[in-house]
């Protein structure tokens, strides 16, 4: 089904191009608005994990995931930047346990969390790094006191569309441009005459982390985007 991107954040990741015969590369933003490819539907949920992981990264904190999420789910998540899977961590939930690296917290509050992380060192008197399990939405209530987040749920909402037409599209990364091109074509922005690269495409890179983090470094900046008809 030809998609656009319809509702939801400003700028969200795409995910899921194993569902679509034509897409963007996972890992890719797309504009609010933007029709993006030719897709199964579905790829909706997977870039709700793909934004909301980047939303969160964004405000610099590491953010795990659980393998819960499904492997479609853990991928989408790579492709939003995770830096990892909760169960491969070598953590304990709730106290400190011999020698691992990580002990995971669900506290109600900030206050529950400083307690319990306290209480926690005085018994344990070994290092270790402090994660919290916290839906989106609280992310920013525990982040600032915590080495990282797992990311449980409160994924932000992407709907898409059906539309009509797919035109190519054709970014410029310095200005935070997409050209759609519905009549002309464009090889070079208008604005600041540097190359334009190709959003849409039938190629499909591995599916593996590496290729996942190697295009969300590509795009880590580009915070605004919008799109221009030509
Ligand atoms: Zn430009």
């Amino acid at each position: 089904m030809l998609l656009a991107y319809v509702r939801g954040p400003p700028v969200a990741v795409f995910a899921g191009s194993w569902l679509c015969s034509k897409s963007p590369i996972d890992g890719t933003p797309v504009a609010l608005g933007e029709p993006f490819g030719d897709c199964d539907p579905v790829v909706a949920r997977l870039m709700s994990i793909a934004t909301s992981v980047r939303i969160v990264k964004q405000t610099g904190t590491k953010v795990f995931i659980s393998r819960e999420l499904g492997e479609d789910g853990v991928d989408a998540a790579f492709a939003g930047g995770a830096d990892g899977v909760l169960e491969e961590l070598d953590y304990a939930v709730g106290d400190y346990r011999n020698g691992v690296k990580f002990v995971l917290l669900e506290p109600r509050d900030v206050s529950d969390l400083l307690n319990a992380v306290r209480t926690i060192a005085e018994k344990a008197r070994k290092s270790f790094d402090v994660l919290v399990a916290t839906d989106l939405d609280k992310v920013g209530v525990f982040a600032p006191y915590v080495d990282g987040v797992v990311l449980k749920g409160g994924w932000v909402t992407i709907e898409v569309g059906e539309v009509g037409y797919v035109p190519e599209i054709g970014r410029c990364l310095y200005c935070g441009v997409d050209y759609l091109m519905y009549s002309g074509v464009l090889r070079r922005c208008i604005y600041c005459g540097r190359k334009l690269t190709k959003v849409i495409t039938s190629a499909k890179p591995p599916r593996s982390r590496a290729v996942f983090r190697s295009i969300y470094r590509k795009y880590v900046s580009l915070n605004k985007l919008r799109f221009k008809i030509v």
